[in-house]
């Protein structure tokens, strides 16, 4: 812990709110490094294995309890967000059955580089004023209850669909930390819960995937199916991604907090339009090399493109895409990658032809 006189941490604290913005970041807080408020709410949505295969969840649950587990003598924790929101939001989609969606956060350049790259120059910032401050940036990169230390650097409350929301921006963020080991002066927490009687998320998940407010089981997430699941995805899930083939927005898409909020101004995480609604009868198509350059430094990376074809072809079944039969059939026996091949076996059944001799029953 370094010490210092109170009244120049204010004015540090008040310099670092101003250069964050400056660097783009859309929101800034000061959270203490104290145990998260919701730990034990965590700790018992493990108990009931709403984290389904995501075994690190579990792993790191000592972690999570105390940041000191991610920097050692970390006495501050500056949260900073970024806003998504893309131009188009909310207008009705018009939507093809080959055409498959991409949750909103995902469609430009990896927000962990962008967090990464502002993060650092923040630091920067602060040693030349400070040169004896170390400091961790954190992107999602490490166990850290972010929300929580979002609502406790002032920033927002979290909603019922367990995303937190601004209340001038809405839930369409992304979220990074710094965590510094020197002792800024918290914002006060923010208190009030505006979610009210609203349930709009709730009701909205074609899944059903809340067990109730605040409580998100990943087993029924498509967000989870699609993202985090490695390998075959169940049939009974297969078919009901609703068109999703990275992640889902739909709790946030109803969110009222969401409507009148600013588009986003961040241009590397808006992307160019080519994940918008990706027509996936081509991705079908597309070779390994390509995959590699349309992918390569986004969030599209975390499924690869194995994760991104299963998923493809589940919603093109789904959507009883018969175009994609002599697809489906080419890519059952010659992909690279065995559950893609099963995505693909399992997709042709669902489109009635017989998988073993390629006859449409
Ligand atoms: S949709 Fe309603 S209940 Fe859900 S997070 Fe938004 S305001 Fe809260």
């Amino acid at each position: 812990m370094i010490s210092d006189e109170p009244e120049n941490l204010v004015a540090l604290r008040d310099q670092i709110r101003l250069w964050a913005l400056e660097l783009g970041f859309d929101m800034v807080g000061f959270a203490p490094a104290v145990t998260p408020p919701n730990y034990q709410f965590y700790l018992d949505w493990l108990q009931a294995g709403h984290q389904a295969g995501m075994a690190y969840m579990k792993r790191q649950a000592e972690a999570r309890q105390d940041p000191n587990a991610i920097f050692p003598f970390v006495d501050t924790i500056i949260v900073v967000g970024l806003n998504y929101k893309p131009e188009a939001y909310g207008q009705p989609l018009d939507l093809k059955p080959h055409q498959g969606r991409v949750a909103a956060y995902a469609r430009g350049s990896d927000y962990h580089t962008v967090f990464w790259k502002r993060l650092d120059l923040l630091l920067q910032k602060i040693q030349s004023q400070r040169p004896q401050v170390t400091g961790r940036a954190i992107a999602d990169s490490a166990p850290l209850m972010e929300r929580d230390y979002g609502q406790l650097a002032g920033l927002g409350w979290i909603g019922k669909n367990t995303c937190l929301i601004h209340k001038k921006i809405g839930s369409l963020t992304l979220l990074g930390e710094l965590l510094l080991d020197l002792p800024l002066p918290p914002d006060e927490p923010f208190t009030a819960d505006h979610c009210g009687t609203c349930t709009r998320c709730l009701d909205a998940c074609p899944t059903q995937a809340f067990e109730g407010p605040y409580q998100l089981n990943a087993q029924k997430c498509i967000s989870y199916w699609t993202i985090e699941h490695k390998g075959e995805i169940p049939e009974e899930i297969a078919q009901n991604l609703h068109g999703w083939v990275f992640g889902c927005d739909i709790c946030q898409e109803v969110c009222p907090w969401n409507r009148k909020s600013p588009v986003g101004q961040s241009e590397e995480l808006m992307g160019d339009g080519r994940f918008d609604n990706p027509d996936l009868l081509q991705w079908l198509e597309k070779q390994d090399s390509e995959w590699q350059k349309a992918i390569k430094g986004t969030a599209l990376e975390r499924t690869k493109r194995a994760g991104l074809m299963r998923n493809a072809c589940h919603v093109l079944s789904a959507n009883g895409v018969q175009d994609a039969i002599p697809k489906l059939q080419r890519i059952m026996q010659n992909d690279s990658d065995q559950f893609v091949r099963q995505a693909a076996a399992q997709a042709l059944k669902h489109l009635e032809v017989d998988s073993n001799v390629g006859t449409v029953l």
